[in-house]
């Protein structure tokens, strides 16, 4: 994985998408679909917002390649094909009420809501919270943003339909578990080590979970109350 250290990512210069950042999105689309991403809405998704807006213009090229990003207060905006693979799992419905954790630069937020959801999302870091939370309404998103401990969730906007965590768990919050709806789905990925593996839980109609597991990611960890 490469890492590209820069601290002043999330400062948008300007925001123009021009044919030449359409064309190396289209570029992005095709070799995401070449590694396994088959959800239209997904792709169209990702196809539809300009990923360069999320980061400093001279890293125009790499805005659209297949890297993770340093966006300021030690934290990466993911890969896109993590952004992609995690959307398909959540299987997203048109107005799906969906709460992310490890909101970021709000790239993965935006993504969501392209494809019909309503989005929630909690940020630990006050830097990373303020700024997104100014900047995704300028480029036209305007989710629930808030500063906050995603290890207990947003009690009071559950029961949601799916949760996502963008940050590697080094367990699965059981508070994640009781906010979702009966059916709903929690996609998290869990290890706390370099590497997680990405798992989705399906709630049952009855209370049961069920586990299913999807191979290796590396996240930045979801650090707790006093980290
Ligand atoms: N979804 C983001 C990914 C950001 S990286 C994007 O698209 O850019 C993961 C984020 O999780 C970081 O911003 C980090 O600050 C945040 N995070 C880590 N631990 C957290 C916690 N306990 N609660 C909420 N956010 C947390």
């Amino acid at each position: 994985m490469v890492i590209i250290a820069l601290d002043y990512i999330c400062n948008m210069q300007k925001l123009e998408d021009n044919f030449k950042h359409q064309g190396m999105r289209r570029k992005l689309v095709n070799t995401l679909k070449e590694k396994g991403i088959t959800d239209e809405a997904v792709l169209n998704a990702i196809d539809t917002l300009p990923r360069h807006y999320f980061l400093d213009d001279t890293f125009l090229k790499q805005a659209y390649s297949n890297m993770a990003f340093q966006i300021g207060a030690g934290q990466t905006i993911s890969h896109p094909y993590t952004v992609a693979f995690q959307s398909s799992l959540l299987e997203v419905k048109k107005g799906d009420k969906i709460l992310e954790i490890g909101t970021g630069c709000g790239y993965q937020t935006a993504i969501l809501m392209i494809m019909g959801a309503k989005m929630f999302s909690i940020e630990r870091q006050r830097y990373l919270y303020d700024k997104t939370k100014v900047f995704l309404p300028k480029i036209g998103y305007k989710p629930k943003l808030f500063y906050g401990d995603g290890y207990i969730g947003k009690e009071a906007f559950a029961p949601f339909d799916s949760i996502i965590v963008t940050c590697g768990a080094p367990f699965i919050p059981e508070a994640l578990i009781k906010q979702l709806k009966p059916g709903g789905k929690l996609v998290i990925p869990v290890g706390d080590g370099a590497v997680q593996e990405m798992k989705r839980l399906i709630k049952n109609e009855d209370g049961t979970v069920l586990e299913e597991s999807y191979g290796e990611f590396s996240f930045v960890p979801m650090l707790q109350e006093k980290e």
